[in-house]
């Protein structure tokens, strides 16, 4: 194991110079938790709590939700979970969270934007990972989809911090929000990139339409720019940023993103072996210089051959 350890194939994530990237995993469903659990990975990058308020009527109560969230911290002992609470609205339509009647839901109320129109549903659920962190060895963060101005996030982290929940973040999945980072990164602890939404509303291309996948594309170097925006404005004040999106999978990409500037990428679990094996073998300024290559690129496809062609060279 400490062999493996030294030659990057397991534990903590590491460049070949040893600068620390946080691997963590994407966890969506209660009969995912087993596999999560058992990754070698620092904890959970991105808990998708919507699975619990799918397919009903009402929205679970506390007790339920606190006893589902419970059982999560407790596969985490001693490891960290970042919470996002209830992104309803869009591609994940609640009845009694989201409206029918909306003619863009994905420009509509949605995520955070839900909590504004009803409180009650952000404050139970507050309540009931506030009361599942109660008494767990996990590292309980907390944060927001869909966060648009800094005023949504400063509001998210009072309420999170009034629960007794020390952390409080912001999910970047907006444009304006990636813009805008070092006053979201003012008023919140981290940042996580939701880059399959960041692209979504960066190209205004629904995320699920096969005929936008060029433009869905997360080598596009104009989500790269956004990406590194975030990353800057965060390390300017000290705030760890995330990646949990999609992109996050991606070898390749993920060298790109931390020699951007990204702190932790959350995946599949599946996905973490060729991403870990992929940062021991490049330095941070390797990773640097190919992010570099992926920006000054003119689309995304050059992005990806010229970072592959540099990572073919360096062999
Ligand atoms: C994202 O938008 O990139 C993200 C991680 O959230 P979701 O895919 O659940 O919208
Ligand atoms: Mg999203």
């Amino acid at each position: 194991r400490r062999r493996e350890r030294e030659r990057g194939v397991s534990g903590p994530g590491r460049t070949a110079d040893g600068h620390p990237v946080g691997l963590l995993v994407n966890l969506g469903a209660l009969a995912e938790l087993d596999g999560a659990a058992a990754a070698d990975a620092e904890g959970v990058g991105l808990f998708r709590t919507e699975f619990l308020f799918l397919d009903r009527a009402e929205a679970p109560g506390q007790a339920e939700q606190t006893a589902a969230y419970r059982r999560v911290f407790e596969a985490f002992t001693g490891r960290k979970v970042v919470v996002r609470t209830l992104d309803a609205g869009a591609d994940k339509p609640l009845p009694f969270a989201t409206a029918a009647d909306e003619e863009n839901p994905a420009l509509g109320v949605r995520g955070l934007r839900t909590a504004t129109r009803d409180p009650e549903l952000l404050e139970t659920q507050l309540a009931a990972v506030a009361a599942a962190a109660r008494g767990s060895a996990a590292e309980v963060w907390v944060m927001a989809p869909m966060v648009s101005v800094p005023r949504e996030a400063a509001e998210f982290a009072a309420r999170v911090r009034a629960h007794g929940l020390p952390l409080a973040g912001a999910m970047v999945e907006v444009p304006a929000a990636a813009l805008r980072a070092g006053r979201l990164a003012e008023v919140c602890d981290f940042l996580s990139i939701g880059t399959n939404d960041l692209s979504q509303y960066t190209f205004a291309a629904d995320r699920l339409l096969a005929p936008l996948a060029a433009l869905l594309d997360p080598w596009q170097p104009a989500l790269l720019d956004l990406v590194a925006a975030t990353a800057g404005a965060g390390a300017a004040l000290g705030r760890p940023v995330g990646v949990c999106g999609e992109a996050a999978a991606d070898p390749e990409l993920a060298l790109v993103l931390v020699g951007l500037g990204v702190n932790s990428l959350s995946m599949a679990p599946s996905c973490l072996p060729a991403v870990r094996a992929a940062l021991a073998a490049h330095t941070l300024g390797d990773c640097r210089e190919l992010a570099e290559l992926a920006r000054t690129a003119a689309d995304a496809e050059t992005a990806r051959t010229l970072v592959r062609r540099s990572m073919n060279a360096e062999l």
